[in-house]
């Protein structure tokens, strides 16, 4: 345990100097039941509950909550009145209430699933709170933050504040609103996160405004745990490795971690099929199928599971001995704290990750079109350690400490640099030699000239259609595609349908463009740009072959408040609205009503990372029109 106190300011203050009452210890022992610090936390506790400023990186586990409830608790204990404590998802927020009821220890949640008067009533309690949960858009509103004024609040904790860093993995522009803990609260604060290089580390402190932060920097390195990567490009492939390495493990748990639930499906039933006794997890099954998959894992009835990341959070079983990434997390943060579940108890174990190049068009995709800078940098840094040819778990500590560490002696790269440098290499030629063949292909096909008399062919097939059609679908209707889109259109029964069969796509389309440009065809439609014969009347009567137009009720209600935040949010994103949730989606949060973080999880279409971003505001609609 390094901690770099005084790295933005003076050293913390010496604790002999605290005021008499109950010591950091003993609440340690007498209300959390401990039988000592863990690294790092002395330090954050003491320069908090001195009323400094602190910034606290520990890693997943290391046990960050104790770091602002114990300061809490004493500044309680001396008269002094609650701790806010901010934190970004609903779940975690009402879990740590439960836990802190559990220890006597009064705190309340006011997210936004709760309304208005509801905060409002709970002044009394709120007084004689020791810890008030806050979400962070809580706080954008003046009318909460003047309400909170009259609290009489004592300090303030910025739980996962890698938040507040475009740079982090999980930017939420909610939190950049929080420097009003210090402006307006003029608060001692505490930040805490997992996962923060130094660069994050110095915009949490600026965006906070904190004053002479205390710096608390955890151990990152694991020495008990031996790092692996492996490049495998098949499916096929990557599901019979995992079951070889599932298979080698001969005690403690094991968890199989996958980015689709299509995949954890498909793993899980690989695996049982060679007869070992898995369970799998994912944010797709009921309330009641998570719970037992995962009770079932902690019993030890199934030591193996299979998991999308929905798995993982408050999971602590010390004895798990791999865990196997079965494709690319999103981000090297998100790896190392999934990774990072393995060996809790300090024993041996085994991380490994198989790799194939079909992870970076499945991340791509998870980013969408206009990713925050943090998520493609996550990524390169992802890509970085797949790829690399040092000492794994020399990366990773290099990565979030910005500083030299030892190297390991038991990652793949110690054991066998030439082997993993050799692998990298053939796998590196293999992808460009797979760009090459795509771009030659590309060139080939830019290489082939469209005849007069197959324009003219292109411009009967317009002349068929009843009514403008985009460039895409022509080009597939001329070469007679089998597309579902090209069926429904009517496409087929286009005389001309499949009549330039031998013609490339691309150069179908080329022609298509070089024919509007010569003004032989025109475009119609503004939206989605189509094309038409430049003299011909759009009929207006409808497309025989489009299914009946169903009058749309005007959306009003639940329906209408949710489509109107789906476009909001859709606007803010410059997402397609569907891309928030889709009208499927739409339709089953109507028919179920959720007003829980879990029952909004068990909605298709609604995984963690929907569920996080609009889970919220969701389930305040929902409750907002319950009656
Ligand atoms: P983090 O927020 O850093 O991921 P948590 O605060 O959720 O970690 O703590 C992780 C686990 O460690 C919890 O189960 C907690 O009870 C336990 N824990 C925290 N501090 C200690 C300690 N000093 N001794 C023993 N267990 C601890
Ligand atoms: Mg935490
Ligand atoms: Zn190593």
């Amino acid at each position: 345990m390094k901690s770099q106190i005084g790295l933005f300011g003076p050293p913390a203050p010496d604790p002999s100097s605290l005021p008499e009452g109950p010591t950091a210890a003993s609440v340690l022992h007498d209300v959390f039941g401990y039988q000592g610090f863990r690294p790092g936390q002395r330090e954050a506790i003491e320069a908090f509950a001195a009323g400094r400023d602190a910034v606290v990186v520990l890693p997943t586990g290391g046990g960050k909550s104790v770091c602002f409830q114990l300061p809490a608790i004493l500044r309680r204990r001396r008269g002094l009145g609650p701790t806010l404590v901010v934190s970004p998802l609903i779940a975690l927020m009402d879990d740590q209430v439960q836990a802190l009821d559990d220890l006597f220890v009064p705190s309340i949640a006011l997210h936004s699933a709760n309304r208005e008067e509801d905060w409002r009533a709970q002044r009394d309690r709120a007084r004689a709170a020791t810890l008030i949960y806050v979400s962070p858009e809580r706080l954008k509103n003046a009318g909460f933050r003047r309400w909170l004024q009259g609290i009489g609040l004592a300090a303030a904790a910025v739980d996962e504040a890698h938040c507040v860093s475009a740079w982090g993995h999980d930017f939420r522009p909610d939190y950049l609103t929080l420097d009003v803990l210090k402006t307006e609260f003029d608060l001692p604060v505490i930040a805490l996160t997992a996962t923060a290089t130094v660069r994050v580390m110095q915009e949490v402190a600026k965006t906070l405004q904190l004053r002479d932060p205390v710096i608390v920097r955890g151990d990152f390195s694991r020495p008990n745990l031996a790092f692996s990567v492996e490049l495998i490009q098949a499916d096929k492939a990557r599901t019979a490795r995992v079951v070889q390495l599932v298979s080698s493990v001969k005690s403690g748990r094991t968890v199989v971690y996958s980015s689709t639930r299509k995949r954890v499906q498909a793993l899980h039933t690989a695996l049982r099929a060679a007869g070992l006794k898995a369970g799998y997890y994912h944010a797709g099954r009921t309330d009641s199928a998570r719970a037992n998959a995962a009770a079932a894992f902690e019993s030890g009835k199934t030591p193996i599971l299979v998991a999308t990341t929905a798995f993982g959070m408050g999971i602590d079983r010390p004895d798990v001995r791999l865990v196997v990434h079965a494709s690319a997390a999103g981000s090297l943060a998100a790896y190392y704290q999934e990774a990072g579940r393995a060996g809790r108890d300090g024993e041996p174990a085994r991380c490994a990750l198989l790799y194939s190049s079909v992870d970076a068009v499945t991340h791509a995709r998870l980013r969408g079109t206009r990713p925050a800078p943090g998520a493609v940098a996550g990524w390169q840094a992802m890509q970085d350690y797949v790829f690399g040819t040092r000492c794994r778990q020399q990366m990773i500590v290099e990565y979030f400490a910005e500083e030299p560490g030892p190297v390991c002696g038991s990652c793949d790269v110690c054991r066998g640099p030439e082997e993993v440098l050799a692998s990298v290499q053939a796998t590196r030629a293999e992808h460009r030699e797979r760009h090459e063949a795509r771009t030659a292909k590309k060139e080939s096909d830019a290489a082939f000239d469209v005849t007069e008399d197959q324009l003219a062919v292109a411009m009967e097939f317009v002349g068929h259609l009843n009514k403008p059609l985009g460039k895409a679908l022509i080009a597939k209707g001329l070469r007679g595609s089998t597309a579902k889109a090209v069926k429904r259109k009517g496409l087929a029964k286009n005389p001309r349908y499949g009549a330039l069969k031998e013609v490339p796509e691309s150069s179908l389309l080329d022609a298509l463009e070089r024919l509007l440009v010569d003004g032989r065809l025109v475009r119609k439609g503004r939206k989605y740009p189509t094309v038409w014969l430049p003299d011909k009347a759009v009929r207006k009567e409808r497309d025989p072959d489009a299914p009946p137009r169903r009058k749309r009720p005007e959306a009003s209600g639940l329906r209408g408040a949710l489509m109107a935040y789906r476009t909001t949010e859709a606007k803010r994103r410059r997402w397609k609205p569907y891309q928030v949730f889709t009208n499927a989606t739409l339709d089953a949060m109507l028919a179920a009503r959720p007003t829980t973080r879990m029952a909004l999880m068990d909605i298709r279409g609604m995984g963690d990372k929907r569920v996080t971003a609009f889970g919220a505001r969701i389930i305040e609609l929902v409750r907002q029109h319950s009656d």
